[in-house]
């Protein structure tokens, strides 16, 4: 469903992206490892449409994604959810609505429906009390797992997680893991993860994918990868990157 073929980008005259190609395996869990600062979240803005590549292609659905009309691309964008670094909930607005927020622009659903859909997922992420509370007056955690509600609302296709574990301890990391391993069994669809710690990608993911320099320099099944007797990958995946 998702792929990138060569694709650069450079801020000013610092090349981030230099020729980076994926060919992401559908309804798979696959997590790109990479140091801070290596461009995993401009990866990810690239592939939901928020970044153009200075050069190379992004095809979602058999459609490069710069070579289709503006409302092609933003008919696309509704088949993604995306789970930000920050959460990215509006402040003002309670977990209820921010959940109910994507529903409530992009579809014409009734108000009794659209409530009935938010709290099938507050449960499912374990919120279903916290629906009436702002984003600060709840954990870290809690929020993750509210921007996950609202990132799985429309049923995406593709869901997009940038670091769902940063700012989270070990505990509440692994229970978040659990859950979204939990909703991709259920729910199905292509999850693609971009983190720099190697514990949730073994964890988690059917495939890993590692960035180094502004490319890919492996992608492939995680346990081959962890299992993998080429010292780069190796190094890659113990020593701390
Ligand atoms: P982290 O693990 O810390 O989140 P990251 O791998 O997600 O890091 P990116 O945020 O993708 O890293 O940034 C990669 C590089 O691109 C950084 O040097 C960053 O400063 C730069 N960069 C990202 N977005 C922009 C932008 N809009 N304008 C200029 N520079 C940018
Ligand atoms: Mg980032």
């Amino acid at each position: 469903a998702i792929r990138v073929h060569n694709i650069a980008k450079s801020f000013g005259s610092s090349a981030v992206l230099r020729g980076l190609s994926i060919d992401f395996v559908d309804n798979a869990i696959t997590t790109v490892l990479g140091p801070s600062g290596t461009g995993k979240s401009v990866l990810l803005k690239h592939l939901v449409g928020l970044e153009a590549p200075d050069q190379g292609e992004i095809v979602v659905f058999g459609k490069d994604i710069w070579k289709i009309s503006e409302e092609e691309r933003y008919a696309l964008r509704k088949r993604f959810g995306v789970l930000f670094q920050d959460g990215a909930l509006f402040g003002s607005l309670n977990i209820f609505d921010n959940v109910a927020f994507p529903l409530r622009k992009h579809t014409d659903l009734a108000e009794s429906e659209i409530g009935d859909l938010v709290m099938t997922r507050l449960r499912e992420v374990g919120l279903e009390h916290s629906a009436a509370k702002l984003p600060n007056e709840i954990s870290g955690g809690m929020r993750k797992r509210a921007g996950f509600a609202r990132a799985l609302v429309l049923n995406p296709d593709i869901v997009l997680f940038d670091e769902p574990d940063s700012g989270l301890d070990p505990v509440r990391t692994s229970l978040l893991n659990d859950l979204i391993k939990e909703m991709h069994t259920e729910h199905g669809g292509t999850y693609l993860l971009v983190t720099h710690n190697i514990p949730t990608a073994r964890r988690l993911s059917d495939y890993v994918g590692l960035l180094w320099n502004g490319a890919l320099v492996h992608y492939g099944p995680t346990d081959e990868a962890f299992d993998s007797d080429d010292g780069f990958v190796r190094q890659f995946l113990t020593g701390d990157s």
